[in-house]
């Protein structure tokens, strides 16, 4: 996505109606990584590094590619993208991740 393009259409507080995007619309390939949807997360995954095993079975599942993999390593999450929605403490057989914000 070009400077150009970004700081025209970005979008705040202060943007009328009409210049906001239409939903659903795409403009490039591979934005993912550039579009913060970690904003979205109503509960949080915490990593308890002291309990994790290192099995890397949460990696695969995170449909948001949001756990970094770093030297065959888990690394911390990456709440840019983390979506919170809790399939990697489904998946730890381990109890390495906790979800705050659950009441
Ligand atoms: S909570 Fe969901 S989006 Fe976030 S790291 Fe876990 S599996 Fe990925
Ligand atoms: S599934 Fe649990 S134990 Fe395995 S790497 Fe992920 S956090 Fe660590």
């Amino acid at each position: 996505m070009s400077d150009e393009f970004r700081s025209s259409k970005a979008i705040n507080l202060q943007s009328k109606w009409d210049e906001l995007t239409e939903g659903l619309q795409i403009y490039e390939p591979a934005t993912s990584v550039d579009t913060i949807t970690g904003e979205w997360r109503t509960q949080t995954p915490v990593f308890l590094e002291k309990d994790c095993k290192q099995c890397l079975l949460c990696v695969p599942a995170c449909p948001d590619s949001a756990i970094p993999v770093k030297n065959q390593k888990r690394l911390d999450f990456d709440y840019d993208h983390c979506k919170g929605c809790g399939i990697c403490v489904k998946v730890c057989p381990f109890h390495a991740i906790e979800m705050e914000g659950v009441e």
